[in-house]
């Protein structure tokens, strides 16, 4: 019987920065968009097994360089987008977007997701990171999830078979710094029954104090670097006079610190280099090591 083909759209030479928030970036020799589970996994089948992937859900916190991407990249936003009620928790697939999410658990009367309203990401993307904000992380929330492997494998995971720590999240089993070797496909969000409008009422207010505090009217990939313990990444990078440094087409946000903010015209390389001087001064200055919460992918 002949394999079967997979029927998503493969593009060829495709332009990453299309489909990354910072609107910066190179080419992916392939970039695949499934048209749906099964087809992923048959994509995943017939690639070679010396074949580079990378997932890609709404690029908020990825920074690929202007080299571009060698191997495969799966795009996997509004790829995946079931969102229901499954017996008591929330279903939610990899590439429904976290705003979707945080609405429909609204709508459902369902507390602990209002977080997710803000973050301009993937339930994958959302799970890959434990992305959080205002006392709220998403793994706290998760009761199991479904991932893929390399070969197309799928496997049903519960929760304590991760460790989720601040915007990082492994495999229990696997060594502690050893990356995650499948990718989300669903997640199933076990979250306490609550007043619909006050859900959505927090929703709302969390948005407006984003509106205000950074810089949204700009491309930017959210926080540069992650909180160390006991302080703001913003704090130390502002105390050091950063706000508005540039270099090329990249600059530090003056409404956020701890955001760069693409003018214009920048390249993959201007944020790398603005990114190495904010930490080599923070450094410099305050003696903390800052560590670097956007992911990045792809050759210089
Ligand atoms: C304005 C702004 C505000 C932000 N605010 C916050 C915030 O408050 N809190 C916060 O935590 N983050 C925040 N972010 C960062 C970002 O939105 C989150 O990290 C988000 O979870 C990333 O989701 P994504 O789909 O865009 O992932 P991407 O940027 O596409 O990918 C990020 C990483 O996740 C991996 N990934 C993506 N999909 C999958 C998958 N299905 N399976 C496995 N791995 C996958 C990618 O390979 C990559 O390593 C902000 C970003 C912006 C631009």
């Amino acid at each position: 019987m002949a394999e079967p083909i997979a029927q998503g759209k493969l593009l060829l030479n495709e332009p990453l920065a299309r489909y990354t928030s910072w609107r910066v970036g190179g080419k992916a020799d392939r970039l695949y968009i499934p048209a749906g589970l099964q087809d992923l996994q048959v994509f995943l089948q017939n690639l070679g097994a010396s074949e580079t992937v990378h997932f890609i859900g709404l690029g908020s916190n990825l920074l690929v360089r202007d080299g571009g991407v060698r191997g495969s990249v799966v795009l996997m936003h509004n790829v995946l987008t079931g969102l229901r009620m499954d017996e008591g928790l929330v279903y939610a697939e990899a590439g429904v977007t976290c705003a979707k999410l945080a609405r429909f658990t609204a709508r459902q009367h369902r507390h602990g997701a209002e977080f997710m309203a803000g973050i301009p990401g993937t339930v994958g993307g959302a799970l890959a990171m434990n992305a959080g904000c205002h006392g709220g992380e998403t793994w706290n929330v998760v009761k199991q999830v479904q991932t893929i492997d390399r070969y197309g494998a799928l496997y049903l995971r519960d929760r304590a078979e991760f460790v989720a720590t601040y915007r990082h999240v492994e495999m229990a089993a696997e060594t502690a710094d050893r990356e995650l070797t499948e990718w989300f496909t669903a997640a199933w969000f076990d979250l306490p029954a609550g007043e619909a409008s006050e859900a959505e009422q927090k929703i709302k207010s969390l948005l407006a104090r984003r509106l205000a505090t950074q810089p949204l009217n700009q491309p930017n990939a959210g926080s540069t670097f992650r909180n160390p313990p006991g302080d703001f990444a913003a704090r130390l990078i502002e105390a050091c006079g950063l706000k508005g440094y540039r270099v090329g087409g990249a600059q530090v946000s003056e409404k956020h610190a701890n955001f760069i903010v693409n003018l214009g015209d920048a390249t993959a390389a201007d944020i790398e280099q603005l990114i190495a001087h904010m930490r080599d001064t923070v450094r410099q200055q305050h003696g903390i090591e800052l560590q670097q919460e956007v992911r990045v992918i792809g050759e210089a």
